[in-house]
C-alpha cells in the first residue's frame, strides 16, 4: 500500500493514519503498520519527519510554554504544500 497522488482513497488512508500516530491515538498495530508503511511511501515519511521535526523544534524553542498561533499557521501551511 502506497499513497500514490493517483489513489486518492489510499492517500486519505494515509493522512489519517498519519494524523492518529501523530495525536498518539494509534494503537500499537497502527504503529507497526505506519513504520512498515513509510518505508515505502516517501510523500508519508516526509511528513512524518516534517512533524517530528517541527515538534522537537516547538518543544526546544519554547520550552513547554506554547508556541505563537502565527508560527503555528506558518509551518501548517508548509506542510500543506509539502503534501
Ligand atoms: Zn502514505
Amino acid at each position: 500500500m502506497s499513497c500514490s497522488s493517483e489513489n486518492s482513497t489510499g492517500k486519505q488512508r494515509c493522512r489519517e493514519m498519519l494524523q492518529k500516530i501523530l495525536d498518539g491515538d494509534a494503537t500499537p498495530d497502527e504503529h507497526r503498520e505506519f513504520r512498515q508503511h513509510i518505508q515505502q511511501c516517501l510523500p508519508c515519511y516526509n511528513a512524518y519527519e516534517l512533524e517530528m521535526a517541527i515538534r522537537a523544534l516547538l518543544k526546544t524553542r519554547c520550552n513547554g510554554t506554547g508556541a505563537p498561533p502565527e508560527l503555528i499557521e506558518k509551518i501548517k501551511q508548509q506542510i500543506q504544500t509539502l503534501r
